[in-house]
């Protein structure tokens, strides 16, 4: 027999969300809910020279879009539903979490 190990994740489970370049591995982690569109970090201090979402690129704008549908969903208590992510295991930073 073998055992499948399940997680589940809400949207109100969600307290932050972290930016990690793949180039250096600076992470950047913003709190939800956000302040300010502002605090996205679109790009590294690093030296890559391709910045990681030009503010106002597609990117950009859906994960705004992302964010904002987290922090409302995660308010929305009397929906007829509850929407949970399943995943059958956790990302771990590229640093492998040495920092
Ligand atoms: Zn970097």
């Amino acid at each position: 027999m073998t055992a499948e190990t399940k997680t589940t994740l809400q949207l109100s489970d969600i307290t932050a969300v972290e930016f990690e370049c793949k180039n250096c591995q600076r992470v950047v982690s913003l709190p939800l809910p956000l302040k300010s569109a502002n605090q996205v970090p679109t790009f590294c201090d690093c030296n890559v020279p391709r910045q990681w979402m030009p503010v106002g690129s597609d990117a950009h704008r859906t994960l705004l879009a992302l964010m904002d549908y987290i922090q409302r969903y995660a308010k929305a208590t009397d929906e007829p539903y509850v929407l949970r992510f399943v995943t059958t295991g956790l990302s771990a930073r590229a640093s492998g979490g040495k920092d």
